[in-house]
């Protein structure tokens, strides 16, 4: 069907469905991640679980990775098995189940285990969640993109609720309230989902689009698959290649798991795909833009991790006097400047393109990178600040999420949508999962680099901050000299 006419302007009473099921869950996610580094680190008097930088680190960046990466047997659960619908109500219980273990306080084990089950229900829920705001719109066109854009508004409303009130019941009054906090934004999220949702999504993800069969040998060679990974990670253990009881050790087996799937994955497409020569540019292109995005998401994603340690110690959060702003709030500057900025990027985009001064897709994603790594040159001062033995003002922070956000604007809505027209027809809704797999190396990244903040290593804090300014700066500067071929490769998608 084609909109027509008022049809046009009006959304679909589904979107809004959508957009209020996300944006609880975001606030979750968001919420819950913005105390999470702070409480593992935070020393046992105070509630916390007084684990070194390292170890937090390793664990967040286990976690906040698996989110994206689980989001690759979500999205096949609900082709496959339980349609959308179905799959985006289990994912958003078990991540309130999740958050419920979170808010009991107990050992370290039960942590972890909330941990893994919030993992996997956002798995669950979030790849099919946006697959359905795709469906509303089988026309495509303007009124889909339009649709999308109110959608992202709704990721950065939950981010900012949910920092706001799970940052200030974390710090403030306890942790555990915070993760409480978390469980109860979900529930409000799926009451709206089962109510609202009945009404206004019925005739959408009820059935798998393509029901597999389980036949002996689909579940001969899944668990063949996953046994053979289960010696190899115990050969590696015995062999002390890795240590599987920290998770240090986890996080690195866990970098090469995500690095291995990516390159098999796009080896396996370009020899044994059957595509084009032209379809197989477009694929080198997207190991391109793979790369190029993991690489500003270990940049980006930092805000959760390194940025937020600064920020609860070494940033002057006082306000009005005696009052001080929890370190958690301080994020929700990307939230505001992407519900500021977003329409005004968009509006820039469409208005360079008219007098066709429009950067092509890589030159974006290059502006992207080098934004990124100028984000963190600010930093390298406000560190300074911090060795100089005072607090640094939290206007660098802010200048620094400014930068970022302008990044993401340039690389994370350009990315997704490039992705799903350079893929092969054939693997495009695979290809939208290689795209979360991206988000998930870049994550793991930006947590790993934050287990070098030990309380006790200020000195090199402004090295490191420049370390992430030569990534960001370099690769985006490189890949903007070989932005003409790479667009070339595109094959005239725009
Ligand atoms: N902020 C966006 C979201 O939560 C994108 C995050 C990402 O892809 N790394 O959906």
């Amino acid at each position: 069907a084609t909109a027509t006419g008022k049809e046009k302007f009006t959304q679909p009473a589904g979107l809004y469905v959508l957009f209020l099921t996300e944006m609880w869950e975001r606030f979750s996610y968001y919420g819950m991640r913005a105390i999470l580094i702070l409480f593992m680190t935070e020393v046992a008097t105070k509630g916390g679980m007084e684990l070194s930088a390292p170890e937090a680190a390793a664990v967040y960046a286990l976690y906040t990775s698996s989110v994206y990466l689980l989001s690759l047997p979500g999205g096949w659960l609900a082709d496959s098995v339980f349609g959308q619908r179905r799959t985006i109500w289990y994912g958003g219980i078990t991540i309130m189940l999740g958050h419920i273990i979170l808010a009991i306080p107990g050992d370290n084990v039960v942590f972890f285990c909330g941990l893994a089950v919030v993992a996997i229900g956002t798995g669950l829920l979030k790849p099919n969640i946006s697959s359905i705001v795709g469906e509303l719109y089988p026309e495509g066109g303007s009124r889909r993109d339009a649709g999308f854009s109110i959608f992202y508004m709704g990721i950065n409303l939950g981010g900012f609720l949910g920092q706001t009130v799970v940052a200030f019941l974390g710090e403030k009054v306890n942790w555990h309230w915070g993760f409480g906090a978390a469980a109860v934004g979900m529930f409000i999220g799926l009451v709206i989902f089962k109510f609202q949702g009945q009404k206004h999504l019925s005739q959408y993800g009820n059935e798998p689009k393509e029901k597999i069969k389980f036949s002996f040998k689909t579940i001969l060679s899944v668990i063949g698959i996953l046994g053979a990974l289960a010696i190899l990670l115990i050969v590696l253990h015995l062999t002390h290649v890795i240590n599987a009881y920290s998770p240090q050790g986890l996080a690195q087996v866990m970098k090469w798991i995500i690095i291995g799937i990516s390159c098999l994955y796009f080896f396996y497409i370009l020899i044994l795909g059957n595509l084009s020569l032209v379809e197989r540019k477009r694929v080198v292109v997207l190991m391109v833009l793979f790369i190029a995005a993991a690489l500003f998401w270990s940049g980006f994603e930092q805000a959760g991790s390194s940025l937020n340690l600064f920020a609860s110690r070494y940033v002057d959060r006082d306000f009005l006097g005696s009052w001080q702003v929890p370190a958690g709030w301080l994020q929700n500057f990307n939230q505001i400047f992407i519900i500021i900025f977003a329409p005004l990027m968009a509006a820039l985009w469409i208005n360079l393109g008219r007098r066709n001064l429009n950067p092509n897709v890589p030159a974006k994603f290059a502006l992207g990178l080098i934004l990124m790594g100028l984000g963190f040159l600010v930093m390298v001062f406000a560190a300074k600040i911090v060795v100089s033995g005072e607090k640094a003002a939290f206007t660098w922070l802010i200048m620094t999420y400014f930068l970022h956000t302008i990044g993401e604007l340039c690389l994370s809505p350009v990315g997704l949508s490039t992705y799903t027209k350079l893929a092969p027809k054939q693997f495009v809704s695979q290809m939208m999962g290689v795209w979360f797999v991206a988000a998930a190396l870049g994550n793991l990244f930006a947590g790993l680099f934050a287990g070098n903040f030990d309380k006790d290593n200020v000195q090199q804090m402004p090295d490191l901050f420049m370390s992430v300014v030569y990534l960001g700066v370099g690769s985006g500067l490189f890949l903007l000299v070989f932005s003409k071929p790479i667009k070339k490769w595109m094959g005239g998608v725009e």
